[in-house]
């Protein structure tokens, strides 16, 4: 791949969640790419996946797999002229192992040729892609802000869909703070994020809802099943329409845990961090917690926003319950966010585990018993999600749960 060329081809990415993916491409081109965002996930993500790929991998991996491939099959793209992309975090577990995946994919649908890309703002592990360079410097504030305020806005809409009076309004809402926020984006001011996020509080805040206190679920597991629609198979949507808040944890936490995670390796022995690296971290840490906070006291006023514990905190109610080396999946984050939960007393708690993930089944369904000693009434369900599941039964469970 020579940069020249990469630059000019349309680089494809599978859709995520909402509350992010609509800023990918307008962040990409700030970098100087054009990204196109494949649709939102689908049935016929599932089935092209599993006709493609290994299906004994882990279901996320199966359907980024398909959403890519179903997107080069529509014949909208010159196939000399795409990539595709994922985004990249590392880790512990196979998301590490997601471009060989792809690529295996990609080969076996007759599309061997086209280029994978990882998206990481650090290291970039098992791809040759000298070409393919993010301006880190460039676009790191606006991607911090614009993740924080996605991240946010989802939780003031979560929690104001399931009020409203005026159905519809609250997404009505959702889709045109994204709409703005992707143009700051495309501008590159990362402070007009500041006065987005308070107009946003201000209009959600003005919204007519039903004046009634309603059950909570908590919905915690796997990060990419959790945030993506399909891939959670809409559970949050159902229990909205029973009248149930759904409250998933904000994803600056999963990337949080970072900071948590580098000084237990290095104790542990098992990563080699320089000393040097090692001071500097608190120091990056102070410099994000401040911003998030800056975030956190303009969403204040709102009625919806419920500002989240600090990722020490977090780590310190997990620490009681598994050994913070547990970091593959989303490693002891989801102990931490069962303790979050039961200590605001949102006792019932759905934790999502995708087929094939061993990583998530150990942090979270192995340590069931010890949450239960911490926390007796909590009432954990576990739903296993994959991609030939019957969503009656998802529904049965659910219907446990919450009667
Ligand atoms: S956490 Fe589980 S589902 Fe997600 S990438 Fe890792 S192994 Fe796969």
């Amino acid at each position: 791949m020579k940069k020249q060329k990469v630059r000019h081809k349309t680089i494809l990415i599978p859709w995520f969640t909402d509350f992010l993916s609509p800023l990918i491409p307008a962040i990409a081109e700030l970098a100087g790419y054009k990204f196109v965002n494949c649709p939102k996930t689908s049935k016929t993500s599932a089935e092209i996946g599993l006709k493609y790929g290994n299906n004994e991998v882990c279901y996320p991996a199966t359907l980024v797999l398909g959403d890519l491939i179903a997107e080069l099959q529509t014949g909208k793209y010159d196939l000399h002229n795409v990539a595709v992309a994922i985004t990249q975090t590392g880790g512990q577990c196979r998301a590490t192992n997601y471009l060989a995946l792809i690529k295996q994919g990609l080969k076996n649908a007759g599309l061997g040729h086209i280029p994978t890309i990882a998206v990481a703002l650090g290291g970039v592990y098992q791809n040759k892609q000298k070409d393919f360079k993010l301006p880190v410097f460039k676009i790191f504030n606006i991607v911090l802000h614009a993740f924080f305020f996605g991240d946010i806005l989802n939780q003031i809409f979560s929690a104001a869909v399931v009020r409203e009076k005026e159905k519809g309004k609250s997404q009505q809402l959702f889709d045109f703070y994204m709409d703005e926020a992707r143009k700051i984006v495309l501008e590159n001011k990362s402070k007009k994020f500041f006065q987005l996020l308070e107009n946003a509080v201000n209009d959600f805040n003005s919204l007519k809802i039903e004046d009634k206190k309603l059950e909570k679920v908590g919905l915690i597991g796997e990060i990419f099943v959790k945030y993506n629609s399909y891939g959670q198979a809409h559970i949050t949507n159902w229990l909205r329409g029973q009248g149930i808040e759904v409250e998933t944890p904000p994803m600056t936490s999963f990337f949080m845990q970072a900071f948590i995670n580098q000084a237990v390796n290095r104790k542990n022995g098992i990563n080699r961090i320089s000393r040097l690296m090692l001071n500097w971290f608190p120091l990056f840490y102070r410099v994000l917690n401040n911003r998030l906070k800056k975030f956190e006291k303009i969403a204040q006023p709102s009625r919806f926003y419920h500002p989240h514990e600090d990722i020490f905190e977090i780590a310190g109610h997990a620490k009681k319950i598994i050994d913070l080396a547990n970091q593959f999946g989303e490693g002891w984050l989801l102990a931490g966010e069962v303790a979050g939960f039961a200590q605001r007393g949102i006792n019932r708690i759905v934790c999502i585990q995708p087929f094939g993930c061993i990583a998530n089944h150990i942090v979270a369904k192995g340590i069931e018993r010890r949450l239960k000693q911490f926390y007796p009434e909590t009432n954990l369900l576990y739903l296993d999600i994959d991609g030939g599941m019957a969503e009656v039964n998802l529904h049965n469970r659910l219907h446990f749960l919450i009667r």
